[in-house]
Protein backbone atom coordinates (compact mmCIF):
# COMPACT_ATOMS: atom_id res chain seq x y z
CA UNK A 1 0.00 0.00 0.00
CA UNK A 2 1.25 3.25 -1.04
CA UNK A 3 2.21 5.93 1.96
CA UNK A 4 0.90 9.03 1.68
CA UNK A 5 3.41 11.10 3.56
CA UNK A 6 3.50 14.91 2.97
CA UNK A 7 5.24 15.60 0.00
CA UNK A 8 5.97 19.46 0.67
CA UNK A 9 6.63 19.05 4.27
CA UNK A 10 9.70 16.82 3.08
CA UNK A 11 10.46 18.71 0.18
CA UNK A 12 10.56 21.54 2.06
CA UNK A 13 13.93 20.01 3.87
CA UNK A 14 17.21 21.08 1.79
CA UNK A 15 19.38 18.55 4.09
CA UNK A 16 21.66 21.16 5.84
CA UNK A 17 21.80 18.81 8.71
CA UNK A 18 21.82 22.21 10.71
CA UNK A 19 19.67 19.78 12.75
CA UNK A 20 21.75 17.01 13.34
CA UNK A 21 23.99 18.37 16.36
CA UNK A 22 20.87 20.29 18.26
CA UNK A 23 18.48 16.95 18.16
CA UNK A 24 19.00 15.10 22.00
CA UNK A 25 18.31 11.48 20.16
CA UNK A 26 21.74 12.02 17.83
CA UNK A 27 23.84 13.40 20.68
CA UNK A 28 23.10 10.31 22.55
CA UNK A 29 22.90 8.02 20.02
CA UNK A 30 25.01 9.56 17.27
CA UNK A 31 23.33 7.31 13.77
CA UNK A 32 22.39 9.44 11.01
CA UNK A 33 18.78 7.68 11.30
CA UNK A 34 18.76 9.16 14.61
CA UNK A 35 19.33 12.72 13.27
CA UNK A 36 16.45 14.84 11.81
CA UNK A 37 17.75 15.85 8.65
CA UNK A 38 18.54 11.74 7.93
CA UNK A 39 15.30 10.74 9.20
CA UNK A 40 13.47 12.89 6.88
CA UNK A 41 16.00 11.96 3.52
CA UNK A 42 14.97 8.24 5.11
CA UNK A 43 11.03 9.14 4.38
CA UNK A 44 11.50 10.63 0.97
CA UNK A 45 13.77 7.80 -0.04
CA UNK A 46 10.49 5.25 1.75
CA UNK A 47 8.05 7.55 -0.24
CA UNK A 48 9.82 7.56 -3.51
CA UNK A 49 11.56 4.02 -4.08
CA UNK A 50 10.44 1.34 -0.95
CA UNK A 51 7.68 -0.80 -0.74
CA UNK A 52 7.79 -2.31 2.84
CA UNK A 53 7.22 -0.17 5.95
CA UNK A 54 10.47 0.14 7.52
CA UNK A 55 9.96 -1.03 10.85
CA UNK A 56 13.32 0.27 11.59
CA UNK A 57 12.65 3.83 10.58
CA UNK A 58 8.90 3.82 12.24
CA UNK A 59 10.75 3.21 15.47
CA UNK A 60 13.58 6.01 15.42
CA UNK A 61 10.76 8.74 14.69
CA UNK A 62 9.67 7.84 18.32
CA UNK A 63 11.89 11.08 19.71
CA UNK A 64 12.06 13.26 22.75
CA UNK A 65 9.28 15.41 20.89
CA UNK A 66 11.54 18.75 22.11
CA UNK A 67 10.98 20.30 18.76
CA UNK A 68 14.64 21.69 19.08
CA UNK A 69 14.97 20.96 15.30
CA UNK A 70 12.30 22.96 14.21
CA UNK A 71 13.24 26.16 16.06
CA UNK A 72 16.37 26.65 14.31
CA UNK A 73 15.46 24.63 11.20
CA UNK A 74 16.36 27.83 8.58
CA UNK A 75 13.57 25.90 6.01
CA UNK A 76 11.24 26.14 8.77
CA UNK A 77 10.42 22.42 8.13
CA UNK A 78 7.43 21.42 10.63
CA UNK A 79 9.61 18.25 12.14
CA UNK A 80 6.92 16.94 14.67
CA UNK A 81 3.68 17.53 12.57
CA UNK A 82 5.69 15.49 10.58
CA UNK A 83 6.68 12.47 12.46
CA UNK A 84 3.44 12.51 13.72
CA UNK A 85 1.97 12.17 10.38
CA UNK A 86 4.69 9.80 8.86
CA UNK A 87 3.97 7.47 12.08
CA UNK A 88 0.69 7.33 11.96
CA UNK A 89 0.92 6.70 8.03
CA UNK A 90 3.62 3.84 8.16
CA UNK A 91 1.24 2.06 11.06
CA UNK A 92 -1.40 2.39 8.69
CA UNK A 93 0.59 0.69 5.72
CA UNK A 94 2.08 -2.44 8.03
CA UNK A 95 4.28 -1.07 10.74
CA UNK A 96 4.10 -2.43 14.14
CA UNK A 97 4.87 -0.64 17.15
CA UNK A 98 7.17 -2.13 19.98
CA UNK A 99 5.54 -4.41 22.88
CA UNK A 100 6.33 -1.80 25.28
CA UNK A 101 4.28 1.03 23.50
CA UNK A 102 1.51 -1.45 23.01
CA UNK A 103 0.63 -2.22 26.47
CA UNK A 104 1.02 1.41 27.56
CA UNK A 105 -1.77 2.39 24.45
CA UNK A 106 -3.84 -0.58 25.31
CA UNK A 107 -3.66 0.67 28.62
CA UNK A 108 -4.22 4.11 28.38
CA UNK A 109 -7.57 2.88 26.00
CA UNK A 110 -8.73 0.86 28.97
CA UNK A 111 -8.10 3.49 32.24
CA UNK A 112 -7.60 6.19 30.56
CA UNK A 113 -4.20 6.58 31.85
CA UNK A 114 -0.98 5.67 30.08
CA UNK A 115 0.72 5.17 33.39
CA UNK A 116 0.47 0.99 33.32
CA UNK A 117 -0.53 -0.05 36.76
CA UNK A 118 -2.48 3.05 38.18
CA UNK A 119 -5.98 2.31 37.29
CA UNK A 120 -8.66 4.63 36.26
CA UNK A 121 -10.58 5.04 39.86
CA UNK A 122 -7.11 5.82 41.82
CA UNK A 123 -7.44 9.31 39.70
CA UNK A 124 -9.83 11.41 41.45
CA UNK A 125 -8.07 10.32 45.40
CA UNK A 126 -6.06 13.66 45.24
CA UNK A 127 -9.35 15.27 45.05
CA UNK A 128 -11.81 13.28 47.02
CA UNK A 129 -11.49 15.81 50.26
CA UNK A 130 -11.33 19.05 48.80
CA UNK A 131 -14.99 19.51 47.28
CA UNK A 132 -14.46 20.74 44.52
CA UNK A 133 -17.51 21.32 42.34
CA UNK A 134 -17.97 18.90 38.91
CA UNK A 135 -19.56 21.94 37.25
CA UNK A 136 -17.84 25.02 37.11
CA UNK A 137 -16.70 27.83 34.46
CA UNK A 138 -13.04 27.09 34.91
CA UNK A 139 -11.90 23.45 35.82
CA UNK A 140 -8.67 22.17 36.92
CA UNK A 141 -7.06 19.55 34.45
CA UNK A 142 -4.67 17.39 36.66
CA UNK A 143 -3.67 14.98 34.08
CA UNK A 144 -2.35 12.37 34.57
CA UNK A 145 1.12 12.98 36.23
CA UNK A 146 -0.41 14.96 38.57
CA UNK A 147 -3.19 13.15 39.43
CA UNK A 148 -1.26 9.59 39.86
CA UNK A 149 2.30 10.62 39.95
CA UNK A 150 2.40 13.66 41.83
CA UNK A 151 -1.23 14.68 43.81
CA UNK A 152 0.26 17.37 45.71
CA UNK A 153 0.71 19.53 42.53
CA UNK A 154 -3.22 19.67 41.58
CA UNK A 155 -3.79 20.33 45.07
CA UNK A 156 -1.72 23.27 45.20
CA UNK A 157 -2.73 24.83 41.81
CA UNK A 158 -6.33 24.31 43.57
CA UNK A 159 -5.25 26.09 46.93
CA UNK A 160 -3.57 29.06 44.90
CA UNK A 161 -6.35 29.48 42.73
CA UNK A 162 -8.66 29.97 46.14
CA UNK A 163 -5.71 32.36 47.05
CA UNK A 164 -6.37 34.42 44.52
CA UNK A 165 -10.06 34.53 44.35
CA UNK A 166 -10.52 32.17 41.68
CA UNK A 167 -13.16 30.07 41.39
CA UNK A 168 -12.26 26.38 40.13
CA UNK A 169 -14.31 23.15 39.67
CA UNK A 170 -13.11 19.40 38.79
CA UNK A 171 -14.76 17.41 36.36
CA UNK A 172 -13.86 13.94 37.74
CA UNK A 173 -14.57 12.08 34.42
CA UNK A 174 -11.20 14.07 33.06
CA UNK A 175 -8.94 11.26 31.29
CA UNK A 176 -5.46 11.42 29.95
CA UNK A 177 -5.02 14.82 27.84
CA UNK A 178 -4.07 12.36 24.94
CA UNK A 179 -0.31 13.54 24.15
CA UNK A 180 0.70 10.01 24.60
CA UNK A 181 -1.55 9.13 21.44
CA UNK A 182 -0.36 12.24 19.39
CA UNK A 183 2.97 11.11 19.80
CA UNK A 184 2.39 7.71 18.88
CA UNK A 185 0.65 8.07 16.09
CA UNK A 186 -2.05 6.92 17.27
CA UNK A 187 -4.84 9.27 15.46
CA UNK A 188 -8.11 6.89 16.37
CA UNK A 189 -7.40 6.58 19.96
CA UNK A 190 -6.02 10.33 20.31
CA UNK A 191 -9.30 11.72 18.78
CA UNK A 192 -11.45 9.07 21.05
CA UNK A 193 -9.73 10.82 23.87
CA UNK A 194 -10.38 14.25 22.83
CA UNK A 195 -14.27 14.17 21.88
CA UNK A 196 -14.31 12.41 25.64
CA UNK A 197 -12.74 15.27 27.20
CA UNK A 198 -14.44 17.54 25.30
CA UNK A 199 -17.92 16.17 25.27
CA UNK A 200 -17.10 16.21 29.47
CA UNK A 201 -16.20 19.62 29.80
CA UNK A 202 -18.78 21.23 27.60
CA UNK A 203 -21.45 18.97 29.73
CA UNK A 204 -19.81 20.43 32.78
CA UNK A 205 -20.33 24.03 31.67
CA UNK A 206 -16.42 24.57 31.25
CA UNK A 207 -15.27 27.39 29.36
CA UNK A 208 -11.84 27.88 30.71
CA UNK A 209 -9.40 25.43 31.58
CA UNK A 210 -6.42 25.66 34.18
CA UNK A 211 -3.40 22.83 34.13
CA UNK A 212 0.00 22.66 36.08
CA UNK A 213 1.37 20.70 33.54
CA UNK A 214 3.23 21.69 30.31
CA UNK A 215 2.49 18.60 28.22
CA UNK A 216 -1.24 18.35 29.00
CA UNK A 217 -1.03 22.11 28.24
CA UNK A 218 0.62 21.82 25.10
CA UNK A 219 -2.20 19.04 23.89
CA UNK A 220 -4.98 20.80 25.09
CA UNK A 221 -4.01 24.16 23.53
CA UNK A 222 -2.39 23.31 20.69
CA UNK A 223 -4.22 20.09 19.21
CA UNK A 224 -7.64 20.04 20.77
CA UNK A 225 -8.50 22.90 18.43
CA UNK A 226 -6.81 22.04 15.13
CA UNK A 227 -9.17 18.58 15.78
CA UNK A 228 -12.40 19.49 17.21
CA UNK A 229 -14.57 21.62 15.41
CA UNK A 230 -15.46 25.20 17.03
CA UNK A 231 -13.69 24.78 20.01
CA UNK A 232 -14.44 26.83 22.49
CA UNK A 233 -12.67 26.22 25.79
CA UNK A 234 -9.43 28.68 26.96
CA UNK A 235 -6.80 26.63 28.33
CA UNK A 236 -4.49 28.56 30.56
CA UNK A 237 -1.24 26.94 32.14
CA UNK A 238 -1.31 27.96 36.01
CA UNK A 239 1.95 30.06 35.38
CA UNK A 240 -0.17 32.53 32.76
CA UNK A 241 -2.94 33.06 35.46
CA UNK A 242 -0.07 33.67 38.14
CA UNK A 243 2.05 35.75 35.91
CA UNK A 244 -1.09 38.03 35.56
CA UNK A 245 -1.46 38.52 39.17
CA UNK A 246 2.49 39.19 39.59
CA UNK A 247 2.40 41.77 36.33
CA UNK A 248 -1.07 43.61 38.04
CA UNK A 249 0.48 43.92 41.50
CA UNK A 250 -1.88 41.52 43.02
CA UNK A 251 0.33 38.90 43.89
CA UNK A 252 3.57 39.43 45.97
CA UNK A 253 6.06 37.22 47.51
CA UNK A 254 7.88 37.07 51.16
CA UNK A 255 11.95 36.93 50.46
CA UNK A 256 13.85 33.95 49.50
CA UNK A 257 17.68 33.38 49.78
CA UNK A 258 19.47 31.64 47.41
CA UNK A 259 20.64 31.48 43.34
CA UNK A 260 17.98 29.34 41.01
CA UNK A 261 17.86 28.64 37.49
CA UNK A 262 14.96 28.21 34.75
CA UNK A 263 14.35 25.10 32.52
CA UNK A 264 12.02 25.75 30.03
CA UNK A 265 9.69 23.19 29.29
CA UNK A 266 9.60 22.11 25.68
CA UNK A 267 5.65 22.09 25.13
CA UNK A 268 5.35 25.16 26.77
CA UNK A 269 8.54 26.83 25.32
CA UNK A 270 9.07 25.63 21.62
CA UNK A 271 5.58 24.61 21.71
CA UNK A 272 3.35 27.21 22.45
CA UNK A 273 6.43 30.55 23.57
CA UNK A 274 5.47 30.79 27.12
CA UNK A 275 9.08 32.40 28.01
CA UNK A 276 8.43 35.06 29.70
CA UNK A 277 5.62 34.40 32.11
CA UNK A 278 7.67 32.30 34.49
CA UNK A 279 10.69 34.87 34.57
CA UNK A 280 8.27 37.24 35.63
CA UNK A 281 7.52 35.53 38.63
CA UNK A 282 10.30 33.96 39.82
CA UNK A 283 12.41 37.86 39.18
CA UNK A 284 9.90 39.02 41.50
CA UNK A 285 10.64 37.30 44.91
CA UNK A 286 12.70 39.63 46.73
CA UNK A 287 16.53 38.32 47.56
CA UNK A 288 16.84 35.39 45.21
CA UNK A 289 18.93 35.11 42.79
CA UNK A 290 17.66 34.80 39.49
CA UNK A 291 20.51 32.98 36.99
CA UNK A 292 19.90 32.12 32.98
CA UNK A 293 21.42 28.76 31.60
CA UNK A 294 22.95 29.86 28.81
CA UNK A 295 21.15 27.32 26.75
CA UNK A 296 17.66 28.95 27.55
CA UNK A 297 14.12 29.44 26.21
CA UNK A 298 14.14 28.76 22.52
CA UNK A 299 17.53 27.23 22.93
CA UNK A 300 17.21 25.61 26.40
CA UNK A 301 17.88 21.50 26.52
CA UNK A 302 15.00 19.09 26.59
CA UNK A 303 15.06 16.81 29.75
CA UNK A 304 14.88 13.97 28.17
CA UNK A 305 11.33 12.60 29.85
CA UNK A 306 9.33 11.43 26.77
CA UNK A 307 12.04 9.56 26.36
CA UNK A 308 11.37 7.39 29.13
CA UNK A 309 8.44 5.50 27.34
CA UNK A 310 11.12 3.93 24.76
CA UNK A 311 14.30 3.89 26.86
CA UNK A 312 14.49 5.12 30.65
CA UNK A 313 18.36 4.62 30.58
CA UNK A 314 18.40 7.02 27.34
CA UNK A 315 15.87 9.53 29.16
CA UNK A 316 18.23 9.52 31.96
CA UNK A 317 21.31 10.36 30.22
CA UNK A 318 19.44 13.37 28.39
CA UNK A 319 17.87 14.19 31.89
CA UNK A 320 21.41 13.92 33.10
CA UNK A 321 23.26 16.34 30.34
CA UNK A 322 20.31 19.27 31.38
CA UNK A 323 20.99 18.31 35.38
CA UNK A 324 24.89 19.02 34.73
CA UNK A 325 24.31 22.40 33.22
CA UNK A 326 23.03 24.14 36.19
CA UNK A 327 25.34 21.87 38.35
CA UNK A 328 28.16 23.69 36.20
CA UNK A 329 26.31 26.97 36.76
CA UNK A 330 26.72 26.68 40.61
CA UNK A 331 23.30 27.55 41.39
CA UNK A 332 21.27 26.07 44.56
CA UNK A 333 18.09 25.29 42.73
CA UNK A 334 16.31 24.39 39.40
CA UNK A 335 12.84 25.74 38.97
CA UNK A 336 10.96 24.48 36.92
CA UNK A 337 6.47 24.73 35.21
CA UNK A 338 6.02 21.12 34.26
CA UNK A 339 5.56 18.82 36.27
CA UNK A 340 7.03 16.17 33.49
CA UNK A 341 9.96 18.16 33.34
CA UNK A 342 10.09 18.06 36.92
CA UNK A 343 10.01 13.83 37.81
CA UNK A 344 13.14 12.97 35.38
CA UNK A 345 15.11 16.76 36.30
CA UNK A 346 14.83 15.50 40.02
CA UNK A 347 15.63 12.07 39.62
CA UNK A 348 18.17 13.04 37.40
CA UNK A 349 19.68 15.42 40.09
CA UNK A 350 19.37 12.83 42.79
CA UNK A 351 23.15 12.20 43.51
CA UNK A 352 23.72 16.42 43.06
CA UNK A 353 23.15 18.93 45.50
CA UNK A 354 20.67 20.85 43.36
CA UNK A 355 17.45 21.46 44.74
CA UNK A 356 14.92 20.78 41.89
CA UNK A 357 11.66 22.92 42.94
CA UNK A 358 8.50 23.19 40.57
CA UNK A 359 7.15 26.99 40.62
CA UNK A 360 3.68 26.14 41.82
CA UNK A 361 5.08 25.03 44.93
CA UNK A 362 7.65 28.31 45.50
CA UNK A 363 4.71 30.17 44.58
CA UNK A 364 2.36 28.33 47.03
CA UNK A 365 5.34 28.97 49.85
CA UNK A 366 6.26 32.49 49.19
CA UNK A 367 3.00 34.01 47.88
CA UNK A 368 0.94 37.05 50.11
CA UNK A 369 -1.06 39.59 48.24
CA UNK A 370 -4.56 41.28 49.54
CA UNK A 371 -6.44 38.42 48.04
CA UNK A 372 -3.87 35.81 49.78
CA UNK A 373 -6.08 34.56 53.31
S1 LIG B 1 15.10 19.74 8.89
FE1 LIG B 1 15.81 21.82 8.50
S2 LIG B 1 17.79 21.99 9.61
FE2 LIG B 1 17.28 19.79 9.43
S3 LIG B 1 18.33 19.09 7.56
FE3 LIG B 1 16.26 19.69 6.96
S4 LIG B 1 16.43 21.84 6.33
FE4 LIG B 1 18.29 21.37 7.49
S1 LIG C 1 12.01 16.92 18.13
FE1 LIG C 1 13.93 16.92 19.32
S2 LIG C 1 14.44 14.76 19.60
FE2 LIG C 1 12.91 14.88 17.95
S3 LIG C 1 14.12 14.98 16.06
FE3 LIG C 1 13.69 17.11 16.66
S4 LIG C 1 15.50 17.70 17.89
FE4 LIG C 1 15.51 15.46 17.73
Amino acid sequence: MKVDLNTDMLRQCGSCNYCRDFCPMYKELGSELDSPGGKIRALRAYREKMRKPPQELLERLYCADCRRCETICPAGVPVTTLWHDAKANLLRTGGTRTEGLTKVLDWLKQEGTPFVGFEAEERTVWAEDLELPPESNTAIFSGCMGSFWYPDQPEMVVDMMKKLKINVGYVPSEVCCGLMNYWAGDDEGFDAILQKNYEMFKKAGVDHIITGCGGCFGTLAEHYPHRIKDFDIQIHHTVEVQADMVNNGVLTFKGKEGSYTFHDSCHLGRALGIYQPPRDIITAIPGLEFVELPNNKENSNCCGGFVSVIDPELSESIGQKRVAEAVELGVDGFITTCISCFKNLSYCARDTDLEVIQLDELILDLAQSSLVE
